[in-house]
């Protein structure tokens, strides 16, 4: 497999070079957040490890951005020191594949490289999201409803992704702040407003409409036998 290592810690990466590519595989390396996203973008590696605390970009951020801004769904495992786990599970909720606690043995994490790259097989890399009439090309970015072509702003279309990702469930409010912006939501109620045109763009002129609000709970995208029966805000 072509890997790559994004982590400050020289030595740690010395041992992953020694250890993978005596069994074959090929690795690059990126000793900083801003030149780990510059590679994970512009290559197709089959997987990535990921150091959360790095110089430049840490790896939360970074993930933020290979997954939201540049659309590349790549596995990711990330690792961690032990005592920093705790405040970072949300993170890991933002994009990654599977964690490490550090220091780990290395068959561990050729193990669970393992298992994330059969399981990003098993989804045959999902392209086309589709909830009823309504798609989502995650390769071309193209949304359309009934085979209409919809034209949406990239932060609606992020929370679409979202919503057509969990749907039929319900997504919170918060999960879907963190979508757009990470740790720092804005002080106006920006999402509601994003939310507003996103049901605009897609409910306009159909008869079934598939944005829900779920009253102090989130949002859903969903086809609903009763019509939704909430009043939408
Ligand atoms: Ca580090």
């Amino acid at each position: 497999m072509k890997l790559l290592v994004i982590e400050d810690n020289q030595a740690l990466v010395a041992n992953l070079f020694d250890y993978f590519e005596a069994r074959g595989h090929v690795l690059d390396a990126a000793p900083d957040g801003l030149t780990g996203l510059h590679l994970a973008v512009c290559h197709d590696y089959d997987a990535i490890v990921l150091d959360w605390g790095l110089p430049r970009l840490d790896g939360r951020e970074l993930l933020r951005k290979l997954r939201q801004e540049a659309g590349k769904d790549t596995p990711v495992i990330m690792l961690t020191a032990r005592d920093e786990l705790a405040d970072k599970i949300s993170g890991f909720r933002s994009g990654a594949d599977d964690y490490l606690t550090k220091p780990f043995a290395l068959p561990e994490l050729e193990v669970r490289l393992e298992a994330v790259l059969a399981r990003a097989a098993g989804q045959g890399r999902q392209r086309v999201l589709q909830v009823d009439d309504l798609r989502l090309d995650l390769g071309t970015l193209e949304v359309s409803r009934g085979g209409a072509t919809l034209r949406l702003y990239p932060a609606c279309r992020k929370l679409l992704e979202v919503l057509m990702r969990a749907s039929p469930d319900v997504v919170s409010r918060a999960r879907l702040e963190e979508t757009l912006w990470g740790d720092s939501p804005p002080d106006t109620d920006l999402l509601r407003s994003h939310m507003y045109e996103l049901r605009r763009v897609v409910d306009a002129g159909s008869a079934t409409p598939l944005v829900h609000t779920v009253p102090r709970a989130g949002y859903r995208l969903a086809r609903l036998a009763d019509g939704g029966g909430a009043a939408d805000a």
